[in-house]
């Protein structure tokens, strides 16, 4: 009894954890081929030359040249220096905005906080990568440059602090790869399930599958707004000139 309770509870674990693809289940018996799975095949996909370069069914958002696949704030072409194979914050052009939406995904972008290094705490290389437009992940220059530990580089603005601080020293280029899971809410518009992410900055774990607790907010507590299932990616002016290349999306 007490096992098959584990065993349940090991199951319906699994399928929690993994809402969108429960484990098939394998047929019993004494061939070995009763617990071979063939359909559905994997889909083929060609790899990036290295696992910076997207793979074959991402869709770039930029390549070092072409912005074309974003807005600017005033809805007309991306008002950002585009040059030297990346796109800059040209301070109180505001935002830019993606011209696709997407929901449950995988991004992988690079970013560099200006090299000459000015003001401090959130006010040195700050920008931010807003998903679904909502769901800030931090930009922030925090290579010896304290601030609030839910505010820094790799946080989920003000309310998931990274595991570990892993930045780059101003003026290198950095990457974040991010596996995010958007919310789900009910068609009355009530929350359903909860935002979560993944982020690995330059490659190290900074947030492992944490779960987010609405929209970003500057003043007081996130709470979550219903919203589309596939929303677009925003990148902040925060009126630094934080710099940003490579940046593709694979939607899951
Ligand atoms: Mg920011």
């Amino acid at each position: 009894m007490k096992k098959f309770i584990l065993s349940t509870f090991i199951l319906t674990s699994a399928i929690m954890a993994n809402a969108q693809q429960p484990m098939p289940i394998p047929r019993n018996g004494g061939d070995p081929k009763l617990s071979e799975i063939w359909e559905p095949q994997v889909p083929v996909v060609t790899p990036g030359k290295t696992a910076q370069d997207a793979p074959s069914d991402a869709v770039v958002l930029f390549d070092g040249k072409d912005a074309s696949a974003w807005k600017g704030s005033d809805g007309g072409p991306v008002k950002w220096t585009i040059a030297d194979g990346a796109m800059t914050v040209k301070a109180g052009s505001g935002v830019i905005t993606s011209k696709q939406g997407f929901g449950d995904c995988q991004i992988h972008i690079e970013w560099r906080t200006p090299a000459e290094v000015k003001g401090d705490g959130q006010g040195r290389g700050n920008s931010g990568i807003f998903l679904m437009g909502k769901y800030e992940l931090q930009v922030l220059d925090n290579y010896n440059n304290r601030t609030y530990s839910n505010g820094q580089a790799g946080a989920i603005y003000k309310q998931l602090i990274p595991l570990v601080n892993v930045c780059r020293p101003p003026g290198e280029w950095q990457t974040y790869d991010v596996i995010f899971t958007a919310p789900r809410f009910f068609p009355d518009g009530r929350l359903q399930t909860q935002a979560r992410i993944t982020v690995f900055q330059n490659g190290a774990l900074v947030q492992n599958n944490a779960t987010l607790w609405g929209g970003t907010e500057y003043i007081g507590a996130p709470e979550y707004k219903a919203h589309g299932d596939k929303e677009p990616i925003v990148l902040q002016d925060h009126g630094n000139p934080v710099s940003y290349r490579n940046i593709w999306v694979r939607p899951l």
